[in-house]
This record gives C-alpha cells, structure tokens and sequence, in this order.
C-alpha cells in the first residue's frame, strides 16, 4: 500500500536559512536544494545531501539521523 508523500523539488530563492535535513549544516538563505515532502518542507544543503534523502527518506525524517554520515555508523 503506498504513501501519499510525494517528493517535490520547490525553488529555494525565497527561502530562509535553514539546517540541512540530512547532514545538518547549515544552509544559507536562498542556497542549497529545497523540497516538500509528505507536507513538510525540508531543505538541503547541496545535491548530494537531497539525493541521499531521496534514497531512502524515513530515517532523515524521524530524525533518527545526524552529522555527516546519515546514521550508518555510531560516532
Ligand atoms: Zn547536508
């Protein structure tokens, strides 16, 4: 059964200064990918962190997941 969440990718020059979702950097305002997902808003803050959140989004979203390495490995 799927998931009414879909990924959108919005236009982030409007957008303020946020913290990466995935890596948990900060973003500059206007910089960076942003997108909406499940009714959300989440930013990024570069191709490479959004790609890593498309891949598998869950985790990033319970905010299970923190520093550079997405949570693979225990720091
Ligand atoms: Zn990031």
């Amino acid at each position: 059964m799927a998931i009414a969440s879909e990924l959108m990718i919005l236009d982030s020059t409007d957008q303020p200064a946020a913290t990466c979702a995935v890596c948990g950097n900060g973003v500059a305002a206007g910089a960076g990918v942003t997108a909406s997902y499940s009714g959300r808003v989440l930013r990024f803050k570069c191709p490479g962190c959004f790609s890593r959140f498309q891949a598998d989004p869950e985790p990033y979203l319970a905010g299970e997941t923190g520093g550079c390495c997405g949570g693979e490995h225990e720091h």
